[in-house]
């Protein structure tokens, strides 16, 4: 809302965990790692601030408890305390201030949203809370304190709890934080009378208390709170001219297609998290923005790939419109991608792999169609006499396993002609990676003698970004993510024309 009237915004996210970063947790602890343009392995919220605000985040953009105190233990041990005790207060906060203040100062932002994850009253978000307190103190009106807060329904009572909400709010005001506004997380719209109940309890105005109930799509929030005027409170609070409201056209205009699309588009998306929907987050949503520009619904099946195999892949993939075989690590599921792989060639189901999904691609058409027997990556075998994917140079002597991945954005030059130049319409692309493994170029011959192409190449190292198969309808797999910059306002094109050929096939 703010960044439609003009300002410049961006968001960042501290986590209170003491990882450095989210790179070596497993998608069961959090979710999808997101990756920035600047290499660094970041929460999945990252991906949300860039999809809904269409900017770049970077390392900047999100702070874990682990970083501050590396930070302030790295400047001890250079004597930077000057023989000073370190303690959390003063020296832990100045660092946690310092992060927050940085994006102001440095990247000329208008407004810097900090989003404290966890919850008040943890015991891993005092310093961050306290930190809080010093700089709404420090800062009078150009600081202003959000609380989300969670407002349950007894579903066999009918009614709404409000009293989470008033032990929240007192238990940060004990700790020195008296937050202006109020976001009420709820399920369905709340009567206004528990709104002012709330503004009674918890020392703050009627109307700055918003509700967030829930909506069918991520999508609408944005609708739902400029509806109850979120915007025009912060402005008035930090002394800002209000001025128009804002102009959300195209964002409404895409959420009426989300709306009214009839008919819709079936993909299948061939993982081993398929009980964990927020595994593949960036994916889901570039599919469906790229759904939405087609004006289809995006019927998204998700298929677990240690339960697919040569026998059953008819039966779960024939009726697919597409497959996306997704990225991972590790052998668990990967004969499954193997199989569902060998199906969509066999049957020319547009198909996209991304990462390991592209991995696997090369290595289904090494055994299938090249002959050679046992291929594998490295990763997976480091015995197969085919290492048609192996390890980077650079990876081979690696000790440490956090944040040294191949990370971030990285030039690919893209073979005119190809499926990926006509999605892209250009011949230089950046797009972001995370992987150990390549493409092994002493194979590249054979590959492109037998069908298999490579169509994006990495100018600098040689490494091979991009393959297809052009004689198939669409047949596409790449080493990088695309799915990490699709936005709203700006679908990333390889999505868009993946779903395009899905539609028509
Ligand atoms: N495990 C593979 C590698 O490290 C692929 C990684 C991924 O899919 N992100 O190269």
């Amino acid at each position: 809302m703010l960044e439609t009237r003009g300002y410049r915004v961006t968001i960042q996210k501290f986590d209170p965990y003491i990882n450095i970063d989210p790179g070596t947790l497993n998608p069961y602890e959090h979710g999808e790692c997101y990756v920035t343009v600047d290499g660094h392995e970041a929460d999945l919220d990252l991906g949300h601030y860039e999809r809904f605000l269409n900017i770049s985040t970077t390392k900047a953009n999100n702070i874990t408890t682990g970083r501050i105190y590396q930070n302030v233990i790295n400047k001890e041990r250079r004597g930077d305390y000057l023989g000073k005790t370190v303690q959390i207060v003063p020296h832990i906060t100045d660092e946690i201030k310092r992060n927050i203040m940085l994006l102001g100062t440095k990247s000329q932002f208008d407004f810097v949203i900090t989003e404290i994850g966890g919850t008040v009253g943890d015991i891993e978000s005092l310093p961050f809370i306290e930190s809080v307190r010093q700089l709404c103190w420090e800062l009078g009106n150009n600081c202003l304190c959000v609380h989300l807060t969670y407002i349950p329904f007894i579903a066999a009572a009918k009614e709404v709890k409000t009293k989470p909400t008033q032990h929240s709010v007192k238990t940060l005001q004990g700790l020195g934080v008296q937050p202006e506004i109020l976001v009420l997380r709820t399920e369905t719209e709340l009567f206004k009378d528990i709104c002012k109940k709330v503004a009674l309890f918890c020392n703050v105005e009627e109307s700055a208390v918003i509700q967030s109930y829930d909506v069918p799509s991520i999508y609408e929030v944005p609708v739902v709170l400029a509806k109850q005027k979120m915007d025009e409170i912060i402005l008035r609070k930090m002394n800002l001219a209000v001025g128009d409201p804002p102009d959300m056209k195209l964002w409404i205009e895409f959420l009426n297609r989300m709306k009214t699309a009839k008919k819709s588009v079936k993909i299948g998306l061939v993982g081993k998290y398929v009980e964990l929907p927020d595994a593949y987050k960036s994916i889901n949503e570039s599919l469906l923005q790229a759904a939405t520009y087609h004006y289809r619904k995006l019927e998204l099946r998700h298929i677990h790939s240690e339960k697919i195999d040569n026998e059953n892949a008819e039966a779960l993939l024939s009726d697919l419109d597409g497959i996306l075989v997704a990225p991972g690590f590790g052998q668990r599921g990967i004969e499954g991608k193997f199989a569902a792989l060998k199906y969509a060639r066999e049957h020319d189901k547009p198909t996209f792999g991304v990462c390991l999904g592209m991995q696997c691609m090369v290595i289904e058409f090494a055994r299938n169609v090249l002959g050679l027997k046992g291929a594998n990556s490295t990763e997976m075998d480091d015995q197969t006499p085919h290492k048609v994917i192996d390890l980077m140079e650079d990876q081979k002597n690696l000790i440490n396993m956090g944040g040294s991945m191949r990370l971030g954005a990285y030039d690919c030059k893209i073979l005119p002609g190809s499926k990926a130049f006509q999605a892209y319409n250009k011949e230089l692309v950046q797009e972001r990676h995370r992987h150990r493994y390549e493409f092994n170029n002493e194979y590249k011959d054979q590959f492109e003698a037998h069908g298999m192409k490579c169509t994006g190449i990495n100018p600098e190292s040689r490494l091979v970004e991009v393959i297809e198969i052009p004689e198939l309808k669409w047949y596409v797999g790449t080493q990088f993510h695309p799915e990490y910059n699709s936005t709203v306002v700006n679908p990333n094109p390889l999505f868009m024309s993946f779903i395009e050929a899905a539609i028509k096939s």
